[in-house]
């Protein structure tokens, strides 16, 4: 099963994420996650991509495509994946659908949470200040929203030609969320 989620920042992919990975028995590969990783242990590409984040700009196509190439190349990917905020740009689609189709594989899904813009922005201003987030100040919170709105969100027009696109409504519960993704994607849920 190879999946992406896609949604505005502050959708709650990442939480969603975890859920559908554990059910497929997957990685949920957050490219997110893998920069804050470096950005913490001062690598390299850590100090490279940490210049973007705070700005709430993206990092380059190339570095970002080179760490999702590497990551997914890894064993426990090998069988599938969800990816978590990657691609989000044109560049970024071509790039992905080269390194799905040298393995011989297909796209199964792409999972589409929608969120109000105004509850997106509280939503992430709180998890601010919750986890100490240094790229989630006001400013770079709603640059993030229109760099989302500027360069991720038409690619959702993109995969629904291909007609794997799920749009689920995010709002509501934690649990309810999970449900509408599962009963879109026709898991049966385990109790
Ligand atoms: P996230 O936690 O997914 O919102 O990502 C945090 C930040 O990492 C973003 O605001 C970008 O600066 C950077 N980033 C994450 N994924 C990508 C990507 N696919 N392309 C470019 N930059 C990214």
């Amino acid at each position: 099963m190879r999946l992406i989620i896609m949604g505005p920042p502050g959708a709650g992919k990442g939480t969603q994420a975890r859920f559908i990975a554990e059910h497929f028995k997957i990685p949920a590969i957050s490219t997110g996650d893998i920069f804050r990783a470096n950005v913490s242990e001062g690598t390299e590409l850590g100090l490279e991509a940490k210049r973007y984040m705070d700005a709430g700009e993206y990092v380059p196509d190339e570095v970002t495509n080179l760490m999702v190439r590497n990551r997914i190349d890894e064993p426990d990917a090998v069988s599938g994946f969800l990816l978590d905020g990657y691609p989000r740009t044109l560049a970024q689609v071509e790039e992905l659908d080269g390194m799905i189709r040298f393995t011989g594989h297909r796209l199964d899904a792409v999972v589409c949470l929608t969120v109000d813009q105004d509850e997106i922005v509280d939503r992430l201003l709180q998890r601010a200040q919750v986890e100490g987030r240094a790229d989630d100040t006001e400013d770079v919170v709603r640059r993030r929203q229109e760099v989302y709105l500027e360069q991720t969100a038409p690619l959702i027009e993109v995969y629904k030609k291909r007609g794997i696109v799920h749009e689920i409504d995010g709002l509501g519960e934690v649990a309810d969320v999970t449900q509408r993704i599962f009963s879109a994607l026709d898991v049966i849920p385990e109790s």
